[in-house]
């Protein structure tokens, strides 16, 4: 989403008459785009700033913007603040940015004084300039905001309530994509299948994706989708359509109804795994990937074996694993305490263990297997061409053995629990050694 984003802010810095520059170190206005979701990438924000502070003490003269979540929260405006940025602008505000640094301009010569923001969001979603496709695959954003409150997210703070986006102006972005060339295209939003709910007349998400994916792509994806709103009708969207991807991502957060509870997660685990039986039922050859946090505030080591036990029964090919990271303004930073980081360290390495095996096992099952892969990058400066396989699978191919990029028939010669390497079918076979990383 935020890859996204920042695509957006380049178009509409280019549209506003700005030019890209080929390096940080060459510009004269420098954009973080940040994420906020956990208390890692606010350190790197806040190292980064630290930098240009120092840059702008020794003479550099460079203007400094702070965009994405972070800004936000009152968490960056008090890092804002204390590194001298000048300009604070929000996610829902992109489309103020060019305003913002004309703002900016005009009292640059004079009366500079406090930051210029532009926080907040609209009531609907701007038709914003799209950013020009890129190469094969392109995101593509349909709706905005989460209407959720998981005790320990900040992301409703960040992104405000949901928004959808017009389906006639996400239809006209795709088919724009889909002219460009762009193959496969990625849906995105916080709970892509709660799209058009609350706001009359739009059409369901099934419906969306069924209308994105006859517009011909060779591979349509959406992320994020949450367990509530899951549908039987999605699935079979799914199922039905071949070029929609048969790779869901579907966070489960934790295997223990009483820490779903305490998260304010709506679903139990019965029905996360009911759903999970479903899609394997009815999609062939899906591949399931999820979200985990383990050492969520009050999470025994009884809970974490629930979550232990519910990730074998789904049998997850891939999963995002996070330790708890307790956000200052959530219900769960404000009510409840945070457990020892020591233990929380233990638990993610158990799990991150499970997961591995599992993972290598699914993709070793593979091996032998010819696959549709989507080769996006030729290696010219590696030994392995990197493509996906229509279940999200990394699959490298000998860089001398495919000449073009697009959509190669890939026989699967081996495998690690992230990647999975292969011969494109009808190379010549090469001498190059398999190389078993892990
Ligand atoms: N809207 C999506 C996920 C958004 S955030 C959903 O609900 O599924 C992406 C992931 O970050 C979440 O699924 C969660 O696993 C993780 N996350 C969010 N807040 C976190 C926190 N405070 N600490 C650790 N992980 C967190
Ligand atoms: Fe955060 Fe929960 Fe919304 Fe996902 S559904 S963005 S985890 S509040």
């Amino acid at each position: 989403m935020n890859e996204y984003d920042t695509h957006t802010i380049q178009s509409e810095l280019v549209a506003g008459g700005h030019e890209l520059a080929a390096h940080p170190a060459d510009a004269d206005l420098l954009l973080l785009n940040t994420c906020a979701v956990r208390g890692k990438p606010v350190e790197k924000v806040v190292s980064v700033l630290g930098d240009l502070r120092k840059q702008r003490s020794e003479g550099r003269d460079v203007t400094v913007g702070l965009m994405g979540c972070l800004a936000q929260l009152e968490e960056g405006r008090e890092v804002a603040q204390k590194f001298g940025v000048d300009l604070l602008v929000g996610p829902g505000a992109i489309t103020d940015l060019l305003e913002a640094l004309e703002e900016y301009g005009s009292l640059r010569s004079g009366e500079r004084g406090g930051m210029i923001e532009r926080l907040g969001f609209g009531p609907e979603l701007h038709d914003y300039q799209p950013p020009p496709p890129r190469g094969l695959s392109g995101f593509l954003t349909i709706m905005r905001g989460c209407n959720h409150h998981c005790t320990y997210c900040i992301v409703p703070d960040t992104r405000g309530p949901e928004v959808s986006r017009a389906p006639e102006s996400v239809l006209r972005e795709a088919a724009a994509m889909r002219a460009a060339g762009v193959a496969e295209v990625t849906l995105l939003g916080q709970n892509v299948n709660s799209y058009g709910m609350g706001q009359p007349g739009m059409p369901s998400f099934p419906e969306l994706l069924r209308a994105v994916a006859d517009l011909g792509f060779e591979r349509v994806k959406f992320t994020t989708s949450h367990p509530m709103n899951f549908t039987s009708e999605l699935i079979d969207v799914i199922a039905t359509h071949p070029n929609v991807c048969n790779y869901i991502h579907l966070p489960m957060q934790s295997g223990s109804d009483r820490v779903l509870r305490r998260m304010a997660r709506e679903y139990r685990i019965e029905r996360y795994l009911a759903i999970v039986r479903e899609i394997r039922e009815k999609v062939a050859e899906v591949v399931i990937s999820t979200d985990v946090i383990v050492g969520f505030p009050g999470e025994t080591e009884e809970d974490f074996q629930a979550t232990l036990a519910a990730a074998e029964t789904a049998a997850f090919e891939q999963a995002y694993m996070f330790m708890y990271s307790a956000r200052p303004g959530t219900p769960s930073y404000k009510h409840f305490t945070d457990m020892p980081r020591e233990v929380k360290v233990e638990r993610l390495q158990r799990l991150i263990e499970a997961q591995k095996a599992r993972s290598l096992a699914a993709n070793e099952a593979l091996v032998g297997k010819t696959l549709r892969v989507l080769v996006k990058d030729l290696g010219r400066d590696s030994r392995y061409a990197v493509g996906h396989s229509d279940q999200n699978h990394t699959v490298l191919v000998p860089a001398e053995s495919v000449s073009s990029m697009g959509v190669k028939d890939v026989t699967i010669t081996g495998a690690t629990p992230h990647a999975l390497y292969g011969e494109a079918v009808g190379a010549a076979p090469h001498g190059i050694e398999l190389v078993m990383a892990s």
